[in-house]
């Protein structure tokens, strides 16, 4: 069966040359017990190596069935030893994070069976060793016997007519030496068995043939027992690790050793985040970069933000919304949109400072939790929305509920009126130094809409024929609604009356001249009444005389008629950036010129720099971190040189061992993928806050995951390739040596 032919192996080591064995003749038929004995160094082991095809030799011929096999190939002796060849060691060479079974099941694997065939099989072998109760105990708790006796198990289930024992009784008390020899004897019928002892007397029973070894020479070779020459009929087709099968072990690696799996998962984590954290910076240090710029008018400046006017410069009726909403990637329009640009100021008499844009309550969505305090319900209640790291609204807490606070704008100065805050909502998304927003009811925001329409007009009072300019900060000519006043009528302060004649102004005409970017309109009134300090309860209310003389008091019909004429200019929200000009396309169509508040930024120019500088910086990071993952993973993965040696001896060709490994990290990797990817699920259904995490679900978009998916997934595959070329260039024999 096996027949060397004057074989010489030599070790090259660092330029010195060792003789494992030299010009050895011989020859082993199926059938035989052989023991080989000899002193320590005299090549007992090489000899066995070179025969299981674990080792090179350097002359002679190397029969194999009759076959040469001096210009055999790796592959060849890959396919030599699965078929032929089982391996018993020393120091057992057992998978140690692996059960009893999961050992023999692996060699089962390797050797391309699956299913039902390999559990029954598995089963069976362990009750011939008799390990029955130990079959799911992992192999480092059991004893040495036990440990070579799963050893065997484990030769035996790979089926080979030959097996190779190493002083399988090195490492054993006597009784357990004598019960594995025993064993050995029982499974090597109509097999080759070569054993190499130093203990004779433990074999002698059994063996047919013995071959002394010294100084790398044969000094006997006698046989002891005549063996009938048994003919090997060649197994069936040798069939590789299949796919299930490399699956099954990638998953059982990835998890089998839990210190590994940790550290392994850590490192992967670190990788992973990093990198999504790093691109999301990116993202927004370029979404900046093209929308950092400024503007004195507009506050708002989304970047899906679009200004619209019509182009007769007419009113937007209901239809006109109708139709600009049914846009395709309109997602929402404001059709009084100075309060996105309108910047409101709220203060106290002490340090209490709140600035926000002003909306109405029934646009907060009613599925957000109040971090205080409840929604406005009267006239003069308001909700604030900020940043949970506003000094004031995080120093006050909820001692902001029920503060009284003014108003001002940056049209109107401060009015007398008070609102009481009744909640606080905290938007995570804001930083302290953004602007919030107030929310107040319905009505609030139409006055407030009015006072800002009247303070953006020019407003003229013709009286007596003078002109007088009415302004928000002077009382003198101030305009002001009043439900008391009926009709065209006009309330003025009996100070007038001495202008007119016989001292009273009654029905004296006078008339009100609005002129603003969009419009120009008159009114012609009568003065119906005059107040003065003993009437103005009466006549109108809760207006004190000192603070309103002088003002002009008319009906809430006619201001209405002034100021209240619909909106000229709205303004609308696209669904995505991308998809702004295909609107505006739309809305030229319609009529309707649309300005980008994009274009209406002031920007410096060095965006196209900027960027390239950015990009080179994250390429940098990535490769950086590349070889920092590389590197870690293969200091935690460099105790697997034993298994993979272990698995490649039990007969796995190289590729198998890559595919083990790729499979093994890949799992890991997208676990740690997922787990993170939950981290940011958690994060962003508010189930805990971490504003790293708000910065990467608020610049990556599907498409940005997938490319960091697919860069992840090539660094995972990289770490691969790199380590199994490291580990996976020697020969198996090289590879386990390099361990012990
Ligand atoms: P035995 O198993 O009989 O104790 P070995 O086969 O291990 O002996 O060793 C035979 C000879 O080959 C010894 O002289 C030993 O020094 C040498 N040898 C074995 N392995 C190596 C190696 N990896 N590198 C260099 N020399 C080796
Ligand atoms: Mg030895």
């Amino acid at each position: 069966m096996i027949t060397l032919k004057n074989v010489s192996k030599y070790y090259y080591n660092k330029g010195i040359i060792a003789s494992g064995f030299t010009k050895l003749n011989l020859s082993f038929h199926l059938g035989e017990f052989v023991a080989i004995t000899g002193e320590s160094g005299s090549g007992k082991s090489t000899l066995l190596n070179v025969i299981s095809g674990l080792d090179s030799y350097e002359e002679g011929e190397m029969y194999i069935d009759g076959k040469e096999t001096s210009h055999y190939t790796e592959t060849d002796f890959e396919n030599y030893r699965r078929e032929y060849i089982s391996n018993i060691f020393q120091n057992f060479n057992l998978v140690n994070s692996y059960t009893v079974y999961q050992n023999i099941e692996l060699v089962m694997l390797t050797n391309g069976k699956k299913g039902r065939e390999v559990k029954q099989k598995v089963l069976a072998l362990i009750d011939q060793v008799g390990l029955h109760r130990y079959k799911n105990t992992k192999v480092s708790k059991l004893s040495g016997g036990q440990k070579q006796r799963v050893a065997i198990a484990r030769a035996l289930a790979k089926e080979t007519p030959i097996l190779i024992a190493d002083e399988p009784t090195g490492n054993l008390d006597s009784t357990s030496a004598l019960e594995i020899i025993q064993l050995l004897h029982d499974i090597s019928k109509d097999k080759l068995v070569i054993i190499v002892t130093h203990n004779y007397e433990q074999v002698e029973k059994y063996v047919t043939r013995k071959i002394k070894m010294h100084d790398g020479k044969v000094l006997e070779d006698k046989v002891l027992k005549k063996t009938k020459e048994v003919n090997y009929t060649k197994n069936e087709k040798q069939r590789n690790l299949c796919f299930s099968s490399k699956m099954k072990l990638g998953f059982r690696n990835a998890f089998n050793i839990f210190p590994k799996f940790v550290l392994v998962l850590m490192v992967y984590l670190f990788v992973v985040s990093s990198v999504m954290l790093a691109y999301s910076f990116f993202k927004k240090q370029i979404y900046l970069l093209e929308n950092n710029g400024y503007n004195s008018y507009f506050q708002d400046t989304s970047s899906t933000r679009l200004v619209i006017k019509k182009e007769d410069k007419s009113v937007f009726s209901d239809e006109d919304y109708e139709k600009i909403k049914n846009i395709s990637h309109v997602k929402k329009v404001v059709p009084y949109d100075l309060n996105l640009d309108n910047v409101i100021y709220l203060h106290d008499d002490n340090s209490f400072y709140f600035q926000g844009v002003f909306d109405d309550v029934q646009n907060f969505s009613s599925n957000k939790k109040l971090k205080y305090g409840t929604l406005p319900v009267k006239d003069d209640e308001i909700l604030l929305l900020g940043s949970p790291n506003d000094y004031v609204l995080s120093d006050l807490g909820k001692d902001i509920i029920g503060k009284k606070v003014t108003l001002s704008t940056q049209y109107t100065s401060e009015d007398s009126k008070t609102y009481t805050i009744t909640g606080v909502f905290y938007d995570k998304n804001l930083n302290y130094y953004d602007i919030g927003k107030i929310y107040g009811t319905n009505h609030l925001v139409d006055e407030l809409k009015f006072s800002m329409n009247q303070s953006m007009s020019q407003l003229k009072v013709l009286f007596l024929d003078e002109y007088h300019d009415s302004n928000s900060y002077d009382v003198h000519y101030r305009i002001i609604p009043s439900d008391m006043v009926q009709g065209d009528d006009v309330y003025i302060s009996s100070d007038f009356n001495s202008s007119c004649k016989n001292d009273s102004c009654l029905g004296y005409p006078l008339k009100i001249e609005v002129n603003q970017l969009y419009y120009q309109d008159s009114l012609s009134l009568k003065v119906g009444k005059t107040y003065q300090n003993n009437n103005m309860k009466t006549l109108l209310g809760d207006y004190s005389f000192e603070e309103y003389n002088g003002a002009i008091f008319i009906s809430t019909d006619n201001y209405n008629r002034l100021f209240n004429k619909g909106n000229y200019q709205s303004s609308i929200f696209v669904d995505s950036e991308k998809n702004i000009d295909i609107v505006r396309e739309e809305l030229t169509k319609n009529n309707i010129s649309s300005l980008k508040i994009k274009d209406t930024l002031v920007n410096d120019g060095a965006v196209e720099e900027m960027k390239i500088i950015q990009t080179i910086v994250i390429v940098t990071l990535f490769i950086t971190l590349f070889f920092i993952a590389y590197f870690v993973i293969r200091i935690i993965l460099k105790s697997r040189n034993i298994y993979f040696g272990t698995i490649r001896i039990l007969g796995a060709k190289r590729s198998d061992c890559k595919q083990l490994l790729e499979i093994e990290l890949f799992t890991v990797f997208h676990l740690a993928y997922f787990l993170f990817l939950f981290l940011l699920y958690g994060n962003w259904k508010q189930l805990f806050h971490l504003s790293i995490f708000t910065t990467v679900s608020k610049y990556l978009v599907l498409s940005d995951y997938l490319l960091l998916y697919f860069i992840l997934v090539l660094m995972s595959y990289l770490i691969s390739v790199r380590f199994a070329r490291k580990i996976f260039c020697h020969s198996a024999m090289k590879t386990m040596r390099e361990e012990v």
